[in-house]
């Protein structure tokens, strides 16, 4: 009888662990984040462009980020998964093109692929091919550059937050979160665009929380990137 109370026991503090265990890893929604490339390279701390060339003025992929309805995420939950470029050889193409890294010094993308997956999509609940394919789905679906052409908004110029919010609204069909950063002049620009994905569906949805933050201003620069100057960094 005693031995058999223990062993329940056992099994209760197993079961309570697990439970916590998969409670910690657990989230409802994605973060998916584009960045625009001219807004990570023309700050004080400037950029460093890939070795496998400079990327085209467009929207790039940061990453595709697991949240929590209460605004906490989980991060590294498999301690023992490495990226693996094998498993994604078909799409390395189109990673280099539209999740090129930016940071210095100069790469190939792997390092920061690695942090992602690393980082986020081990807890994604997607292996590393569905969690790479997706998110590169998801940046084709939602168009950000030409949704904003659409609606008049170019690089070059100067917009307000609400013109872009609205612009992207429309076009994408749910309210981005808009995040800025300042360039050496010491203006607003926009640098990240916050989308929310379904967990299970994997498609856009409005988010059931926003990032705090974003410092954007009412006037915010759209800065280009295709001008020689950047070509400097
Ligand atoms: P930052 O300090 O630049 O906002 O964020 C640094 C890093 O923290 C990001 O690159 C990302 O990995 C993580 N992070 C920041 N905010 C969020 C968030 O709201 N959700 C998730 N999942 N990760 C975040
Ligand atoms: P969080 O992604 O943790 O998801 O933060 C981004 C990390 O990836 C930072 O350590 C940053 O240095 C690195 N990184 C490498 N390339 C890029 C890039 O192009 N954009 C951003 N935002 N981070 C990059």
């Amino acid at each position: 009888m005693q031995s058999e109370s223990a062993s329940f026991f056992k099994l209760l503090v197993l079961l309570c662990l697990t439970v916590l265990c998969v409670a910690q890893d657990d989230f409802d929604f994605f973060y998916f984040v584009q960045q625009w490339p001219a807004s990570y390279c023309d700050t004080k701390r400037s950029c460093c462009y890939p070795t496998t060339g400079k990327p085209a003025e467009d929207f790039s992929i940061h990453g595709l980020w697991p949240n929590r309805n209460d605004g906490s995420w989980p991060s590294n939950c498999k301690k023992d998964s490495s990226f693996d470029e094998s498993e994604v050889s078909d799409l390395i193409r189109r990673m280099e093109k539209d999740w090129p890294s930016l940071s210095c010094p100069s790469s190939d993308g792997v390092r920061f692929w690695t942090h992602e997956w690393e980082k986020h999509g081990t807890c994604s609940l997607l292996n590393q091919r569905q969690y790479f394919q997706t998110a590169l789905d998801l940046k084709q679906k939602s168009n950000l550059l030409q949704v904003l052409n659409d609606a008049g908004i170019s690089p070059g110029d100067f917009y307000s937050l609400k013109s872009i919010k609205d612009a992207i609204e429309k076009g994408v069909g749910y309210t981005p979160f808009v995040d800025c950063n300042v360039d050496q002049s010491h203006n607003h620009q926009l640098y990240q665009v916050y989308l929310c994905v379904d967990s299970s569906s994997l498609d856009f949805i409005e988010c059931p929380v926003f990032p705090h933050g974003g410092g954007c201003g009412s006037r915010i620069e759209f800065p280009s990137f295709s001008s020689s100057s950047h070509d400097e960094f």
